[in-house]
């Protein structure tokens, strides 16, 4: 059984991270998606809103060897619990490369029999962010291209009704 996990905030889950998941599920038995409860970054939506979002995401592509958690702490130690193999992280641009080389080297000096695993994102996702959909949807822009239904209607809770009304007007 080869076990993998995806470690991030999810905040919230864009066709991005889904693109990555997917890839994930295909190559390995398992995957754990593993939502980083961090109370430090504020997030807008709660764990377990972020939880459940994921969850919704990932019933919606029949993607049965995937498991949505929240964890707290090292992404290592999370790894060794599930018995995983692997850290799958996808990359975009040249800017994710440095912080992503330095969380790997320390990752492997942490656990070294833990892998991590880079997939360069479709190029059709590369510019997608969470934090860009989050920009976006708060200033009343259409995110219906980057995220699910689901995750836009709740965005439109959160931001208000302007989220619509551009949807509407485009
Ligand atoms: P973190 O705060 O750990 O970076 P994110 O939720 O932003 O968490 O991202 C989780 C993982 O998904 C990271 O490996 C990130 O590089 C990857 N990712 C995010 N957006 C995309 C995308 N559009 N294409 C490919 N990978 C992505």
């Amino acid at each position: 059984m080869r076990t993998s996990i995806c470690p991030g905030s999810f905040d919230p889950v864009t066709l991005g991270h889904l693109d990555i998941i997917e890839r994930a599920a295909n190559l390995f038995d398992h995957v754990y998606v593993a939502v980083l409860d961090n109370p430090e970054k504020e997030p807008l939506f709660s764990v377990d809103e972020r939880v459940e979002l994921l969850q919704l995401v990932v019933e919606g592509e029949s993607l049965e060897n995937v498991t949505v958690e929240g964890f707290r702490g090292l992404s290592v130690n999370y790894a060794r619990d599930k018995g995983a193999i692997a850290i799958v992280r996808g990359l975009r641009a040249v800017t994710d490369f440095e912080w992503e080389l330095k969380l790997s080297a320390m990752n492997r000096n942490l656990a070294p029999e833990i892998e991590t695993v880079f997939m360069m994102t479709s190029a059709e996702y590369s510019f997608i962010s969470s934090s860009a959909v989050k920009e976006v949807a708060s200033l009343g822009g259409n995110v219906s291209r980057w995220v699910c239904r689901t995750v836009e209607r709740r965005l439109q809770d959160k931001f208000g009704r302007k989220v619509g009304e551009q949807r509407e007007s485009n």
